[in-house]
């Protein structure tokens, strides 16, 4: 970080932040040129408050040079991480593939969806139990008898199973029951909820916020991971834009910056991406071939009475025409499926 000061302080000014900051644990390299002074910190300074070093009148300007998320960071992780769930790898060569219904209905839906996606290729089964939905009048999930109906389906097919955690009261409660824990687009900045995943050693499937940029994303790992869980799996879900056609704007080319910026395995969610079911096969492989480490599919067997997102759920029979599109793909782009 470089910390460029107003023209004119005085020395007891640039003292005075000197040590504020070396308090911190961070040294300062002052460069004093004819007209300005430069102050070069070095160490760890995602300790340090930009606002805080911001509120001193003498401070012009503050410069980053490097992310301020380190765990996360694959400059100190250059190979990438790869995470077990249930007997599923994420962000291996093979790649994940997360299927089933937005939300467990009853047993049969749910068993059939998950011997239906297993049998197309999937590696885990997804279903909501806890539902965020925008009315409070809509379906909700039906919240633990959910959780109970996506263990018999996993007990069915062997399919891990990933579902929505809301709260952190529940925390036990899916940390006992699920293999990877998905916290939705809407919780992404839920640091408490993130600080207690934190605590866990859980394979946690964090959604992008509605409108989070890419590193305010990342800075949400960092926290799961500066609690000690590094088993953080990315997913791209779509983000809010000016447009609305489509549900959301699916944003293939954060795959790519996520990749260069971080080591952690990312996913790609066509479904809320798009909000429409005929574009979910094309930008599922559209996000195979951009080099997602997996996808999240909703599939139901009668989208059209589905409780909750048929707009954009496909049939298993579609679903199985996805899987033989990406693995064309995924042989294309070396990845295995
Ligand atoms: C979901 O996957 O069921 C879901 C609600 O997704 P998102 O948090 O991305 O909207
Ligand atoms: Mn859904």
């Amino acid at each position: 970080m470089i910390i460029v000061l107003r023209q004119g302080t005085p020395q007891a000014e640039i003292d005075h932040l000197t040590d504020m900051i070396v308090g911190q644990g961070i040294s300062v390299n002052p460069i004093v040129g004819s007209d300005l002074t430069i102050l070069g910190l070095i160490g760890d300074t995602s300790r340090v408050d930009p606002t805080q070093l911001e509120s001193f009148q003498c401070v012009e300007r503050i410069m980053h040079v490097a992310e301020p998320f380190k765990k996360a960071n694959r400059m100190f992780h250059p190979g990438n991480s790869v995470i077990e769930a249930g007997g599923a790898t994420i962000g291996g060569k093979g790649l994940a593939v997360m299927a089933g219904p937005c939300s467990v209905e009853s047993r049969e839906q749910i068993t059939t969806v998950a011997k239906a996606v297993k049998a197309a290729g999937a590696t885990v089964l997804r279903g909501g139990a806890f539902k965020p939905r925008t009315s409070p009048y809509a379906f909700q999930g039906l919240k633990y008898e959910g959780l109970e109906l996506l263990k018999a389906a996993r007990e069915e097919t062997g399919l891990p199973i990933v579902s929505e955690l809301m709260s952190p009261y529940d925390i036990e409660r899916f940390v006992e029951d699920v293999d990877i824990i998905q916290v939705g687009a809407r919780n992404m900045q839920n640091f408490d909820l993130l600080r207690q995943l934190g605590k866990t050693q859980k394979p946690i499937l964090l959604k992008r916020g509605l409108s989070a940029t890419i590193e305010e994303w990342l800075m949400s790992a960092e926290y799961i991971m500066a609690g000690g869980n590094s088993n953080v799996i990315l997913c791209e879900r779509g983000i809010r834009t000016f447009e609305t056609y489509t549900r959301n704007t699916v944003d293939l080319s954060a795959v790519l910056a996520v990749k260069k910026l971080s080591h952690l395995p990312v996913v790609v969610d066509p479904s809320h991406g798009t909000g429409k079911r005929w574009m979910v096969p094309p930008m599922a492989r559209a996000a195979i071939a951009v080099g997602a480490d997996g996808l999240m599919v909703e599939v139901h067997n009668d989208p059209q009475h589905a409780l909750c997102d048929g707009q954009q759920s496909i049939t298993p029979d579609d679903f199985t025409q996805v899987m033989a599109e990406i693995r064309a793909i995924a042989q294309a782009v070396g990845r295995d499926i």
